[in-house]
């Protein structure tokens, strides 16, 4: 395989790289992160605010979507180069759900009323969506979900319940399923809504993970009033529709440069401290590194094999999974690697004294949902074994 840029790649990307290096805000997202409250303290907001009017102005918030919807209409390998190259600046994309998930299906199945209504409300950060797919027992299992969805004039009304809802506290609106017709198979009785968070009968309760954070949440639902005009696409037919290819980046190569990144950090924490008692000289620990650079490389690969495909008109399906599994797991050994590193120093999570100021052991508990959110490992093993080998289903 030849892995340079064609001509017109090279050209793409030397416009991105320099564009990155004389826009990008000065302030990393890590330092962000680390020193400035997070993106949602006041200079994460100023910082995000100034990032995303530039990006707006050359149209790279949703870069992928067509033009006449304020995209940058780039095509496969164009939009590859540029995630790329943002994740090697560490340049943070702004749009979330809004232009990852909800806008692209918009585009494909929305009326023109929905369409007027959210895409440039999205371009323009006005809105975040979050995401109300799983249930308490429907989560792999998607399409047994119970929330109720019951026709009455030109509303639905909804009852039921939402979990493990990322962004459900600070959302806007949802794109959620739920079941119009309980009678139906499984999969055909479900239609696809664009839910109003601040819709009377909807209520938000956090959860609060294993770090202390607190990113999503239960939502439930108490007759809550729909209406129909916030369908999307036809009744009953939502589960086609929630398994559109929502996302145009399926290649995980944001992953694949952020896990070289982050081991680079850790190598630089440990050649620069390698006197000062906090980092282990081990054998071990030196070997699980070169495991990690080497399953790195590996990693970027499986990205090109999947983004390849996609380039040749093809849809990448056991792929993505393998390219997935494989970033997931791989985030948690790198994690793993670096505790050890720091050998018990990796029970201190007070930045003010941590080595590494708490990074490690954040990365550690960090990476535990990473191989269940978007599909867990199983799921991903079981596509691999069936669509992939053609091992029979179980
Ligand atoms: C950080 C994070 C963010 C999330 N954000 C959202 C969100 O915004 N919106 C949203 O709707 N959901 C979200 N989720 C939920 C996520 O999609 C589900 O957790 C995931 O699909 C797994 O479902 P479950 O938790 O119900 O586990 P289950 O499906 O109950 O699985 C339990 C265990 O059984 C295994 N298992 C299940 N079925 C099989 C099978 N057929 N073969 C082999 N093993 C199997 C699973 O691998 C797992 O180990 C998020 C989850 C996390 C961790």
């Amino acid at each position: 395989m030849d892995f340079k840029d064609t001509p017109a790649q090279a050209t793409w990307r030397q416009e991105v790289r320099e564009f990155l290096r004389t826009e990008r805000p000065k302030v990393s997202t890590d330092e962000m992160n680390m020193e400035g409250g997070g993106m949602r303290g006041a200079a994460g907001m100023a910082w995000m605010k100034e990032w995303r009017e530039k990006l707006a102005k050359k149209g790279w918030i949703a870069a992928a979507w067509p033009k006449e919807y304020g995209g940058a209409g780039l095509g496969v390998m164009e939009q590859f180069v540029m995630n790329e190259e943002f994740a090697e600046a560490r340049a943070m994309n702004v749009g979330g759900m809004g232009t990852s998930m909800i806008g692209p299906t918009l585009i494909v199945h929305g009326t023109e009323e929905q369409k007027k209504e959210h895409l440039s409300r999205i371009l323009r950060g006005e809105v975040q969506w979050c995401q109300g797919y799983s249930e308490p027992g429907s989560g792999s299992d998607l399409a047994s979900l119970q929330t109720r969805a019951v026709r009455d004039g030109d509303d639905f009304v909804i009852n039921g319940q939402k979990i493990w809802t990322s962004g459900a506290h600070t959302a806007d609106w949802m794109f959620m399923l739920a079941r119009t017709d309980p009678d139906a198979p499984k999969h055909r009785g479900i239609t696809y809504f664009l839910l109003n968070m601040k819709d009377p009968g909807v209520s938000v309760r956090p959860l609060i993970n294993l770090s202390g954070g607190h990113m999503f949440n239960e939502v439930f639902f108490e007759d809550v009033r729909v209406p129909i005009r916030n369908v999307v696409g036809e009744i009953n037919r939502g589960w086609y529709i929630g398994t559109t290819t929502l996302d145009f980046e399926r290649s995980s190569i944001g992953n694949a440069v952020g896990q070289r990144q982050t081991l680079e950090y850790y190598l630089r924490y440990i050649k620069e401290h390698r006197d000062d008692g906090t980092v282990s000289h081990s054998p071990t620990v030196k070997t699980e590194f070169a495991d990690r650079w080497i399953e790195a490389a590996a990693a970027k690969m499986l990205s090109y094999r999947v983004i390849t495909i996609q380039a040749e008109g093809r849809v990448p399906n056991h792929e993505a999974s393998i390219a997935k599994l494989y970033n997931s797991e791989l985030g948690q050994r790198i994690a793993r690697s670096a505790m050890k590193a720091i050998g018990t120093y990796g029970l201190l999570t007070d930045r003010e004294v941590a080595p590494m100021r708490g990074r490690a052991p954040a990365t550690y508990m960090g990476s535990v949902s990473s191989t269940i959110a978007g599909g867990t490992s199983e799921v991903q093993r079981n596509i691999v074994a069936t669509r992939g080998l053609g091992l029979p289903r179980a």
